[in-house]
């Protein structure tokens, strides 16, 4: 399986990288190594100084799938989760810098959280209207809804699949709101999806 993580798919969040809004959308890929679904708790890496967290709502594929017409792409998904894409700040500044790839910043173990994944059904809203909220030490740091999203859902498995097959299992990871920001060893990040607590994760 992959993990896809789209960039810049909200424009606070973009403004707050001073970066631009990419004309199209832009993804960038984590190992499955990356994964922790069942949200143990992250020690801090020893190779970054600035660990930050990204909440983002996560797209599971049911079905496999090549160039995939966005108005069918609604077929090949059925439940979410909120996740946190937590990135190594100073190396993926490093790496811009230099013009070389991110993988690292982004890839490491542990870099991919997952809450349970619920389904559409059970949350009684369409993927284009899901709020999603994460707080540090009990105080909100990013909150968001799938409508502000700059490429929908369907426009980002409708674009992914012109390139790659999707399949079974595959993640997207949507994008993330603005607010941003570094997490501390000792902290507690927990985070709701449509009003439900649902994540809760300890940095040692
Ligand atoms: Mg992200």
């Amino acid at each position: 399986m992959k993990i896809l993580c789209v960039v810049r798919n909200y424009a606070p969040h973009a403004g707050e990288m001073q970066a631009p809004v990419p004309a199209e959308p832009t993804f960038f890929l984590k190992p499955d190594s990356a994964l922790n679904p069942k949200q143990l708790p992250l020690f801090y890496p020893d190779f970054t100084h600035d660990l930050q967290h990204e909440a983002e709502v996560v797209v599971r594929i049911d079905r496999l799938g090549k160039c995939i017409e966005p108005g069918f792409a609604h077929k090949y998904y059925n439940s979410v989760a909120l996740g946190i894409d937590f990135t190594a700040r100073d190396l993926q500044r490093q790496a811009k810098a230099a013009g070389l790839p991110w993988l690292v910043s982004k890839g490491f173990d542990g870099s991919a959280v997952l809450s349970p994944f619920v389904s559409l059904e059970e949350l009684g809203r369409p993927i284009d209207n899901l709020d999603f909220t994460l707080s540090r030490n009990g105080q909100t740091v990013q909150q968001g809804n799938t409508s502000q999203m700059i490429f929908s859902v369907d426009t980002l498995i409708a674009h992914i699949s012109r390139y790659m097959t999707l399949r079974t299992g595959d993640l997207i990871f949507t994008g993330t709101p603005a607010g941003v920001g570094p997490v501390q060893i000792g902290d507690r990040l927990e985070g709701t999806l449509c009003g439900r607590p649902v994540l809760s994760l300890d940095i040692k």
